[in-house]
């Protein structure tokens, strides 16, 4: 069940008050994504992790947190223009603009989770170009947050299923085939992700899929 209610916020960089949605209250009871997006209805609450100033376009976690740009980072052509991305989701923006936020402080492991976002709120639309297009963005700063923890076994999974959602098949095949997880079933997604990329899979699939 999803409760919700709004909060009034002030944005940081140009001083305007606007509402937005909070979640009080979300259940999970459904299984996780190959790339532990949380099922229904937890799912749906998606637009409550964003937050984004309708008067100067500013787009963080939370407006009351301290900005890490400066109204001028807004006014980019890579952040007005969303990078050329052809997005058919406001939600999808939002989360891109994100990225481009984290990504600019060095903040590789929240650009990773803004960009999949991104690719999260594109697939609701059936927005499959910009899914893929967030999806491909996505992996250098994965990679980073990697080196920074190399012992870290789902973030490898996590990268198996980014390559292969954004159809980079033989990528994805490859990865996979040079790593051995410790966890059995890391190991089992990471073959089962082998197999879906051998078809040229690029679906969401789910947890429960593997034996
Ligand atoms: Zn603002």
């Amino acid at each position: 069940m999803l409760t919700e209610t709004t909060g009034a916020y002030k944005c940081p960089l140009c001083g305007k008050i606007s509402r937005h949605r909070i979640v009080v209250g979300a259940d999970e009871s459904d299984v996780y994504d190959l790339d532990t997006r949380p099922p229904e209805t937890r799912r749906s609450t998606m637009f409550s992790w964003v937050q984004e100033c309708p008067y100067c376009s500013y787009v963080a976690s939370k407006l009351t947190d301290r900005p890490p740009v400066d109204a001028a980072f807004l006014k980019t052509p890579e952040y007005v223009g969303c990078g050329g991305i052809a997005f058919q989701s406001d939600l999808a923006k939002q989360f891109y603009r994100l990225y481009l936020i984290k990504t600019r402080v060095g903040d590789a492991r929240n650009a990773y989770w803004s960009a999949l976002e991104a690719a999260w709120a594109s697939d609701d639309l059936l927005d499959d170009q910009s899914a893929a297009a967030c999806r491909k963005l996505a992996i250098e700063p994965l990679e980073q947050w990697i080196e920074q923890q190399p012992d870290n076994e789902h973030l490898k999974g996590m990268k198996i299923d980014v390559l292969r959602r954004a159809g980079m098949f033989d990528e994805a095949i490859q990865y996979a085939k040079q790593l051995t997880f410790s966890d059995g079933f890391l190991q089992k997604i990471a073959d089962y992700e082998v197999e879906l990329a051998k078809k040229q899979d690029a679906a969401c699939h789910k947890t429960d899929e593997v034996q």
